[in-house]
């Protein structure tokens, strides 16, 4: 049995005051969650929220890592960085970073190595854009994307870490993949991790479902054997709604 995990993505979005108050109005809502239950925020939100979620359960992620320790990397942050604040998730390689900041597999896979060193929990996000899907290459972009981030990675790493399939076309447009959808790309998401890692790996590993997911049809995708949980964007704003995704995901 795998523990589902909600992660919560809050983008570019919350001050520390408004992160204080969503935490704030969170942590109750969330206490008997069963699931593993995430909040990766921005980088100034980081030890404050670490703060915050002390003894609630809550665990607190960054939205990206450097794949260098330190240095001349004006804008980057550090793996020592983060740890010292109190991340202990990091997403890499959402398609917003690979859309409008270049991040490509080789940097997927450089930040990935560096989170692992770090003992950090990564969540790596791949998925196809709709001209992808509809092109019937999906399943070719989603190898590429898994075999490219895990170039290097040990077995023993790869089992710690997560996958996320976000279909580029879903993320903050309000589509979801269907529930077959969601739950056919992630099986084959697992095959091509059983052909890296063998049985024991991909029988193990986390793999979510991101885009658009929310309180209305977290159900039915919770519902299929393949998704282990969510990277909610948008819905992860609203201590209530995202809440709501927690609890079912806790059933
Ligand atoms: C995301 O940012 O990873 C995401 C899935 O966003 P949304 O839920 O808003 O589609």
């Amino acid at each position: 049995m795998r523990k589902p995990i909600i992660a919560g993505n809050w983008k570019m979005n919350k001050t520390a005051a408004e992160c204080r108050a969503l935490l704030t109005e969170l942590a109750p809502k969330v206490k008997n969650a069963t699931c593993d239950v995430v909040v990766c925020v921005p980088f100034t939100d980081i030890a404050l929220a670490a703060e915050l979620c002390k003894g609630t359960g809550i665990a607190v992620g960054a939205q990206n890592i450097a794949w260098a320790e330190s240095g001349a990397f004006t804008g980057e942050i550090s793996a020592a960085m983060l740890k010292e604040a109190g991340a202990q998730y990091v997403i890499i390689g959402h398609s917003e970073r690979r859309q409008y900041f270049g991040e490509t597999d080789a940097t997927v896979n450089s930040r990935l190595v560096r989170a692992l060193e770090h003992g950090f929990t990564p969540i790596v996000c791949v998925g196809e854009t709709l001209d992808e899907r509809e092109g019937g290459k999906t399943e070719n972009v989603c190898k590429t994307q898994v075999e490219g981030a895990f170039k290097g990675v040990s077995a023993d790493d790869a089992a710690k870490t997560v996958i996320a399939y976000e279909p580029v076309w879903a993320i903050g447009t309000g589509k979801t993949a269907t529930d077959d959808q969601a739950d056919e790309t992630i099986g084959y998401i697992r095959s091509v991790v059983r052909s890296l890692y063998g049985d024991a790996v991909a029988d193990g590993m986390r793999i979510q479902y991101g885009g658009s997911m929310n309180a209305k049809n977290v159900e039915g995708l919770m519902a299929k054997p393949q998704i282990d949980g969510g990277l909610i964007g948008g819905a992860s704003l609203k201590a209530e709604d995202f809440a709501y995704i927690v609890n079912s995901a806790s059933k």
